[in-house]
């Protein structure tokens, strides 16, 4: 029998780009995940589609499958010969039980591998603004469960050894708790006065941070009501707050976003929008298809030196085009001489990685630009290959043609609608919609009941003109156009509106 492992991964506290890149690794290759919270769709988007996904906790309803039938399932899996990867939230090993699925896997002596996270005990101060240490207030750093069985023989916290000065606390699970704690802690001796913070929901767009006192806090949160999941951090580093905040301050903190872009193309926008404070909430609506005719791309391809330029205008383009290219049994030299134009940067950058470096990237990403960057490096009779979207608009061609250039239009590849089943329930989630070109704009239209209505109130944000005129015409009202037609250019004018 084949023998598989389990990953034992910390999935971070919630931002998913805190996850490390060992744990992406993993789960890039695995065939079972194993998870109990609600991770973060980027991260759970990261195993293969295939991949068989688990979910062992607490859903409306339904109970958390007990510890051991847990740790009975990994085994069982493993055994099967599956590489498992059981995500956890934050540290495995940090108050998450995964020491006990850890042993049982050693006892059924099935191969695994602890992989660490950061643990919302660090992270959520930090992106508080809190160090949880600092040279000139505290020496130690406790991370103690406030969620202790208090009929348990061991296991419980001895407040007045953790009542020492110069230390800070960090508390987990701590909320249910609260009152009764801040008063062990006071009576353990610690100063009434000592700053205390509470983070909820830390490095996500909902992340709240309330602070007071050991005598106050637990007013000031149950007066704000927040609950689980929080971190209380208690200890004089909570004063350094007032400076270090940053996370709360960054442009786009707390808006909900909607990318609708292809899911290939959306992982990068996604990570820039966490960047900037935002939650990017994921709704493809288009996909990538081959075209219904694949001669005339192998024609074209095989023929590709006896054009004078050859015009990429997306990477979809460019992936086609290299995927004949190793088809055929060929390679890049297959270009010969002929020049390339690429529409934007992205394409630039995906034909750079296969070794081109291209000759005309026209300074604005439309095709009327284009246009006039080609016939001002062209002459009359030179061969042009456009290679496009099967969709793609007439513009480019037209102006060539009429300037005397001899073009031939392939379709490289077609995009098609996707199905977004929850799509009227993200968009309600959402604050801004963002559009990055016609076609979604048109997908977007045909799966909601009333897409003005479903849309009222947001901010619509479009990557360039075109977009815009699309996103219109079905009665949208359009707030932002980016001055620079890539995600980075939207994401820049959603920060510069906020
Ligand atoms: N293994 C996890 C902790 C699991 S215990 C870790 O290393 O982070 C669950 C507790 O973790 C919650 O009750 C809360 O105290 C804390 N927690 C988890 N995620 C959090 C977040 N994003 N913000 C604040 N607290 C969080």
């Amino acid at each position: 029998m084949p023998s598989g492992k389990v990953s034992l991964v910390g999935a971070g506290p919630g931002d998913p780009g805190l996850l490390t890149i060992k744990g992406k690794r993993a789960l890039e290759s695995a065939d079972v995940l194993v998870y109990d919270y609600l991770a973060a769709e980027p991260i759970v988007a990261l195993a293969p589609a295939d991949c068989e996904r688990v979910y062992v906790g607490k859903r409306a309803g339904a109970h958390t499958m007990p510890q051991g039938e847990i740790n009975a399932l990994l085994v069982r899996l493993a055994r099967e010969g599956k590489h498992v990867v059981r995500l956890k939230g934050g540290d495995p090993f940090v108050f998450g039980r995964c020491g006990e699925e850890a042993q049982d896997l050693h006892a059924a002596g099935v191969p695994f591998e602890i992989i660490p996270g950061v643990t919302s005990g660090i992270a959520a101060p930090a992106y508080a603004g809190i160090p949880v240490t600092h040279r000139g207030y505290n020496t130690a750093l406790t991370f103690v469960t406030g969620h202790e069985d208090r009929d348990k023989e061991t296991g419980t916290v001895d407040w007045a050894k953790l009542a020492g000065p110069n230390q800070t606390l960090v508390l987990y699970m701590a909320m249910g708790n609260l009152a009764a704690i801040v008063t062990e802690l006071t009576a353990a001796g610690l100063s009434a006065a000592t700053p205390v913070a509470i983070v909820h929901e830390g490095t996500k767009p909902e992340q709240r941070t309330v602070t007071g006192t050991l005598a106050t806090i637990a007013d000031i949160a149950a007066r704000a009501e927040i609950g689980a999941p929080a971190i209380a951090i208690v200890g004089d580093v909570v004063r350094l707050r007032d400076e270090l905040a940053w996370y709360e301050r960054l442009p786009l903190f707390g808006k909900r976003v909607l990318v609708t872009r292809l899911a290939a193309g959306s992982l990068e926008f996604a990570a820039r929008l966490w960047e900037t404070g935002a939650e990017p909430v994921l709704a493809p609506l288009i996909r990538i298809v081959p075209p219904e005719d694949s001669h005339p791309v192998r024609a074209a391809v095989a023929a590709a030196r006896e054009y004078a330029w050859i015009v990429f205008s997306s990477r979809n383009g460019v992936e086609a085009f290299w995927q004949e290219l190793h088809r055929a049994g060929a390679d890049s030299r297959a270009l010969g001489d002929a020049k390339i134009a690429a529409i934007g940067p992205k394409t630039a950058e995906t034909l750079a990685e296969r070794g081109i470096v291209a000759d005309l990237v026209p300074s604005r990403y439309v095709s009327e630009s284009v246009a006039e960057g080609l016939l001002a490096r062209s002459a009359p009779g030179d061969r042009v290959l456009l290679f496009r979207a099967q969709e793609a608009r007439d513009a480019l061609p037209d102006a060539l043609r009429a300037a005397g250039r001899g073009v031939d239009v392939v379709a490289a590849y077609r995009t098609q609608r996707a199905e977004v089943s929850d799509l009227a329930e993200r968009v309600a989630r959402c604050d801004i919609i963002t559009f990055t070109s016609a076609g979604i704009v048109r997908s977007y239209a045909a799966q909601l009941r009333d897409p003005v209505a479903a849309s009222r109130g947001k901010t619509i944000a479009c990557i360039g003109p075109i977009t815009a005129d699309a996103a219109r015409a079905i009665g949208l009202d359009v707030t932002i156009v980016a001055g620079e037609f890539t995600t980075e250019g939207l994401t820049r004018a959603l920060a510069a509106h906020a």
